[in-house]
């Protein structure tokens, strides 16, 4: 398979939106959406575990409309245990650790495979605009309006600020 590493622009962080399981959740992508392929290359657990659901260069189902350009990652939570409607930064200490390692494995591999992080950003779900052209899948199980629960552009932007000077100026994409 050729590599598309080099096709990357986005590196996304989500929330699951929900608390339970991973086997719940891939049950209901499998199940109820009938997706072939997960949500998120990554899934971490509240423990900090980071669970590999895909290789980097399988795309994965995050964003409508943009996953040939994305590798995405989720962390269990992003909203109350008492009531899941309601968006919270739900993230334990382990959790915000096993993104920061994560975000480094992708950057990573983007650079073994040829992407010089020139163009890439470190974005949550909520950055993108909606697709209308899409059928909204992914809305009708996770409010994409709030996720991933808290600003990840602000949070990361030091990050990819050291691999490009240019990065502050880059455009987000469109919020919706
Ligand atoms: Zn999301």
């Amino acid at each position: 398979m050729e590599n598309r590493a080099k096709n990357i622009r986005y590196i996304v962080v989500h929330c699951q939106a929900g608390h339970g399981t991973l086997a719940s959740m891939q049950n209901f992508w499998k199940t109820s959406l009938g997706w072939k392929s997960p949500g998120y290359a990554t899934w971490i657990d509240y423990d900090g575990t980071r669970h590999k659901l895909s290789d980097y260069n399988n795309p994965t189902n995050g964003v409508a409309g943009f996953n040939s350009q994305c590798l995405h990652m989720s962390y269990r939570g992003g909203v109350l245990q008492t009531d899941v409607k309601v968006a919270a930064d739900t993230r334990t200490q382990a959790q915000k650790n096993a993104i920061l390692l994560e975000i480094f494995d992708m950057m990573h591999w983007l650079k073994e495979n040829g992407n010089d992080l020139q163009n890439v950003m470190i974005v949550g779900h909520y950055h993108f605009s909606d697709d209308k052209n899409h059928n909204g899948a992914i809305e009708s199980w996770e409010r994409i309006k709030e996720c991933p629960s808290f600003d990840a552009y602000l949070e990361y932007k030091s990050i990819m600020l050291k691999e490009n000077p240019l990065y502050a100026e880059l455009k987000l994409p469109k919020n919706r």
